[in-house]
């Protein structure tokens, strides 16, 4: 099963993944975790991303699309994956197009999750409050106005990936102001008609 969700910061793309992780023992491929990996480890790429990330720019694409194609040829990706945050431009879902078409792959379906902006700020800030109260260290990009920032980036140069999915055939859009639970059968349905799940 290989599957890309799309949505907004703080529209529940983490939590679903990690059902549909579950669900069809396949790997988590999320771009954002790997950066700041990345960055926490000081290598050549986290120094080179970490000033654009805490800002709550995009990377370049060329930089994520490298990520990805290691990924998706690493052994554990053979029963498919789940890509969160990733493609975030037109520019990687057609590199991203390649990549699949390389290895006679192809996307079972892309999820996007449909989310309205005053939820996602009161989410990020629940999400910012949790964080804390766990004693964990919270994001440096999870902050009021760099969250405009994100929001505006995926409002100009993500949202358009849901006309261009649209046009495949593959995209399945799911509100992603319900409940976490109604939201995962949802998905469950939309794949049982798509797929032979
Ligand atoms: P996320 O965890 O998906 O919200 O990503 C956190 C940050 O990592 C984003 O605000 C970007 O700076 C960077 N990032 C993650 N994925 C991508 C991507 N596919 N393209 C460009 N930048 C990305």
């Amino acid at each position: 099963m290989r599957l890309v969700l799309l949505g907004p910061p703080g529209a529940g793309k983490g939590t679903q993944s990690e059902r549909l992780v579950a669900r069809f023992n396949i790997i988590p491929l999320s771009t954002g975790d790997m950066l700041r990996v990345a960055v926490a480890g000081g290598t050549p790429i986290g120094v080179k991303v970490k000033d654009i990330m805490a800002r709550g720019d995009l990377v370049p694409d060329e930089l994520v699309v490298a990520l990805i194609a290691e990924q998706i040829d690493a052994k554990e990706a053979g029963n498919g994956f789940i890509l969160d945050g990733f493609p975030r431009t037109v520019k990687q879902a057609e590199a991203l197009d390649k990549l699949l078409q390389d290895r006679k792959l192809k996307l079972d379906a892309v999820i996007e999750l449909k989310v309205d902006e005053t939820a996602l700020i009161q989410r990020i800030e629940k999400r910012i409050s949790d964080t804390k109260a766990k004693g964990q260290a919270v994001r440096a990009d999870d902050d009021p106005k760099i969250l405009k920032q994100r929001m505006e980036n995926y409002r100009k140069q993500t949202a358009p990936l849901s006309e261009y999915y649209k046009g495949t055939g593959a995209l399945l859009t799911i509100d992603g102001m319900q409940p976490v639970d109604k939201v995962e059968a949802e998905i469950e349905k939309g794949l049982q008609k798509r797929v032979n799940v």
